[in-house]
């Protein structure tokens, strides 16, 4: 059942996890906006996808802030909709 491409998966996951604090909580002075689109790339992955909470670590409530600034950005065309890796 343990095949080699299934815990690679796991792996590279558990990595990502270590972060598990949320920015927006531990730092005050971020605020979420979308026309600072730098911050919010962060939170995107190559492809221009949004990263999920449990990967990110942010909390819920600053999560949704942040899900709402970035479709706002791609309204006004500050971040991609979609993005094709080189
Ligand atoms: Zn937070």
């Amino acid at each position: 059942m343990s095949r080699p491409a299934e815990r690679r998966r796991r792996d590279y996951r558990r990595d990502y996890r270590r972060r598990r604090i949320c920015r927006y909580c531990s730092d005050s002075s971020l605020k979420i906006d979308y026309k600072n689109y730098r911050l919010l790339k962060y939170f995107l992955t190559e492809r221009g996808r949004i990263i999920p909470r449990r990967i990110s670590g942010n909390c819920a409530k600053h999560q949704r802030e942040l899900t709402r600034a970035i479709k706002r950005a791609r309204h006004v065309a500050l971040l991609p909709f979609m993005t094709v890796p080189k």
